[in-house]
């Protein structure tokens, strides 16, 4: 565009960030991207992908101890090396870094390894060297940073996620403070790969905004493979000794600890960001406030992904940017559909989950009608774990549709990415029971529930 160094300057390299500036350059905008940290931003780099690298790490200690039912014999002791994991994933995530990279030069997206502000509507600057440049559109994809609790005395001792996927050496043991997805995933994580765990949440219940019984079944499960939940208080104070943390809490309690690992919710990215000098109105956690389109109230500046706080994820912040190329620069105005979003917690056990839970639900006014079932799993069966697979249906008493679907057990996040299309496609019950069984598996339970649940008298 006349006047302009660039027709699209997107700041921050993540996943909305990277996706929006390939698509828009695709259309043949000038387009520039500016990244302080690392190409690829919290999903690849410290987020989902270095995360499940090591959950599939500490799942290896189960199956170890369930082969023995299966036949087999181990030829000693199993041992894990935490340097070789975290040296293991850093290479993937080298890797993984280098092709985002290389992707955005293929599609003549110009990269500028900086941090970048705004002076003001159309101007730039970047941090290293220090100088300015103007774009007609600017998109702001800075996404979310992590929380810690300034006022705690001694926080100065926690680490957050970003610093557990580089830890120099396990800790004996650990205490992960938080309750959301993050908090517990860590948890599961540090227990599997043999860490004493302990989860301090302040809230009643783990999870919140999953559906109960999720909530009930993911906490006896984590209780019984270990795991110390702790509910309804938090931490008064760390002190650092000789031998490690010591930790109060407020209820009076004292937990000695290897380490502390704070995961209590993340917050948008905009501080420091000039947002002001622009005129870009933010809401009340700091999150940039936009519209269906991701636009904010100063026209040419749009912001997508977690630094808008609608729904923190990977594939969320993916479509958004893809949406604002779409629309922008396509000329194909494009709305994202926030709703029917199928998410996993992976725990071990996991869970996966799409669509209304029975609460929402419920409390919408809506009558609906409930099918659950719980079993152990086939391969329990020999291998002697104790762990229950739950599986809900939410079902729409009028409709007939299923509004949600919810499971925990192995392989649940799997099994609800394709649930995720049936409800997408409005499918009722009476299509789920007209489909065939896959046996034996687990999922085939979803296509089997035939009776209504009916709550305890
Ligand atoms: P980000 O990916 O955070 O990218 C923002 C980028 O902007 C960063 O690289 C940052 O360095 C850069 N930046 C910020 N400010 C500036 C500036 N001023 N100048 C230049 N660069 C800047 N989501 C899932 O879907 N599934 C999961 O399993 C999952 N697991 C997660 C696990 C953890 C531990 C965490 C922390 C997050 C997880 N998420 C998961 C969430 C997911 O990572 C985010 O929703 C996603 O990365 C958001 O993308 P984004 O583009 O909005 O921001």
């Amino acid at each position: 565009m006349a006047g302009f160094d660039f027709d699209l300057f997107v700041i921050g390299a993540g996943s909305g960030g990277v996706r929006a500036a390939r698509i828009a350059a695709s259309y043949g905008a000038k387009v520039a991207i500016a990244e302080e940290y690392r190409i690829g931003g919290t999903c690849v780099i410290r987020g989902c992908v270095p995360k499940k690298l090591l959950v599939y790490a500490s799942r290896f200690a189960d199956e170890f101890e369930e082969s023995a039912g299966y036949g087999w014999t181990l030829p000693g002791e199993p041992t894990f090396d935490w340097p070789t994991l975290i040296a293991n994933k850093d290479r993937e995530i080298a890797r993984l870094e280098g092709i985002y990279k290389a992707n955005l030069e293929r599609s003549g997206v110009t990269i500028f390894k900086t941090r970048a502000t705004l002076d003001d509507p159309h101007t730039i600057r970047l941090a290293s060297p220090d100088r300015t440049v103007t774009a007609a559109h600017i998109l702001i994809a800075s996404g979310g940073t992590v929380n810690l609790d300034p006022a705690l005395p001694g926080i100065e001792h926690a680490i957050t996620s970003n610093e557990a996927f580089h830890l120099s050496h396990l800790p004996k043991s650990i205490v992960v403070c938080g309750g959301g997805y993050i908090a517990v995933e860590f948890a599961s994580i540090f227990h599997g790969l043999g860490v004493e765990t302990t989860l301090l949440y302040r809230g009643e219940k783990i999870l919140r905004g999953f559906d109960e019984d999720m909530r009930d079944g993911l906490t006896k499960a984590l209780t019984r493979h270990g795991i110390k939940v702790i509910t309804g208080t938090v931490l008064s104070a760390i002190e650092k000794h000789p031998a490690g943390l010591h930790l109060t809490l407020k209820s009076g309690a004292v937990i000695n600890t290897g380490q502390v690992m704070f995961a209590i919710g993340r917050s948008p990215n905009t501080a420091g960001l000039g947002l002001d000098k622009a005129g870009v109105h933010i809401g009340t956690k700091g999150q940039i406030a936009v519209n269906a389109f991701s636009q904010t109230n100063v026209a040419h500046i749009h912001a997508v992904g977690d630094v808008t706080d609608r729904i923190n994820l990977t594939p969320i912040a993916i479509r958004e940017g893809h949406a604002f190329a779409d629309t922008v620069f396509g000329k194909k105005p494009t709305e994202v559909d926030h709703t029917t979003i199928p998410t996993a917690v992976f725990t071990t056990p996991e869970i996966g989950t799409v669509g209304l839970t029975e609460e929402v639900a419920r409390a919408s006014g809506m009558p609906i009608d409930i099918y659950k079932a719980a079993f152990r799993p086939m391969k329990s069966t020999l291998s002697g774990a104790q762990d229950r697979m739950i599986m809900k249906l939410v079902v729409d008493q009028m409709s007939r549709k299923v509004l949600g679907v919810h499971v925990l057990g192995p392989d649940a996040g799997e099994i609800i990415q394709m649930a995720a299309i049936a409800l997408k496609l409005g499918a009722t019950k009476a299509d789920f029971d007209a489909t065939v069984a896959l046996h034996p598996s687990a999922a085939e339970e979803l296509v089997t529930m035939r009776e209504k649940w009916t709550p305890p008298a």
